[in-house]
């Protein structure tokens, strides 16, 4: 049995490993290769659909003030241009959901409802020296 397995440092904790976002110790298998648990992927999926459909109505209002004041179209053809509105609104909301998800992977910090591990823990960092 030639066993190669190349040494990382996630062998020192090979089971368990720290999620850099809510900085709870979950099976390495949970993770993904950002270290992002499975809560929190959810979780950013979550804020990022919430800021995709804020971006995509923006995005519809903006459109529907340019049709509205600008192309100025006739009662026959509004239905039309509702109905690209409201296409304009669903495509806008999935492109921001994805740019905001893309950032928030992109930025990978830490969320804000995380609890930074109490020093001395196990697994804790051991940078922890005061500046002065
Ligand atoms: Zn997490």
């Amino acid at each position: 049995m030639a066993e190669e397995r190349r040494v990382s440092w996630r062998d020192r904790y090979p089971d368990e490993v720290t999620c850099v976002r809510c900085l709870d110790v979950y099976d390495q298998m949970l993770l993904d290769r950002l270290l992002w648990c499975e809560s929190c992927r959810a979780r950013a999926r979550n804020r990022a659909t919430w800021w995709g459909w804020a971006g995509g109505f923006a995005f519809g209002a903006v459109l529907a003030a340019y049709v509205w004041f600008v192309i100025q179209p006739s009662d026959l053809v509004i239905g039309g241009w509702i109905a690209t509105m409201v296409a304009a609104v669903w495509i806008g909301s999935k492109v921001a959901r994805e740019f905001v998800y893309g950032a928030m992977r992109f930025r990978n910090a830490r969320a804000v409802e995380a609890v930074p591990p109490v020093a001395g823990e196990p697994g804790a960092m051991e940078s922890d020296q005061e500046g002065p």
